[in-house]
């Protein structure tokens, strides 16, 4: 399998809790590599293009306060089958449906305020780095 990217933010509720470096940690013991990484704050305009795909769904205004409210972190990770192996790292979007040791069954508490983010395809992966992140920020 090739190495491949993806992108995470740990999420508002994330940081709120301290769970920055848990979170970070379990990553790299998953065997991914931090290729970029910062603290930042997405604006309003930031969160409703990032999500625009769910903007006719009733959880969106509530979804862009959310993401909207606090510091991030973003991230681009590097690892084999990295997209599907983070998929499976972070767990259902619904924390109560998240199988054990994930970390959204670790760290999150609902569906809406789920502490972390994970592309959903390598297309998708690409676009939300280059959202986030110049090519002088990757390594
Ligand atoms: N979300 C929500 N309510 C829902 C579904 C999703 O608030 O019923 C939020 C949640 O923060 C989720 C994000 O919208 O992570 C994007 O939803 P998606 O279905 O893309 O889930 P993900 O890919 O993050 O697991």
């Amino acid at each position: 399998m090739a190495k491949n990217r993806t992108f995470t933010m740990l999420k508002p509720d994330a940081v709120e809790k301290g769970h920055i470096g848990a979170i970070l940690e379990k990553i790299s013991a998953s065997g991914f590599r931090i290729v970029a990484m910062k603290l930042t704050q997405m604006t309003t305009k930031d969160a409703q293009n990032f999500y625009a795909v769910h903007s006719e769904r009733p959880f969106f205004a509530d979804l862009v306060e959310y993401m909207t409210r606090g510091p991030i972190v973003a991230a681009i990770l590097e690892k084999d089958n990295a997209v599907e192996d983070f998929r499976t790292l972070i767990g259902a979007t619904n924390p109560a449906d998240a199988a054990e040791g994930t970390i959204r069954k670790m760290f999150a508490d609902s569906i809406s305020e789920n502490a972390v983010h994970g592309s959903d395809s390598d297309e998708n992966a690409f676009i939300e780095s280059a959202f986030h992140f110049s090519g002088r920020e990757m390594f």
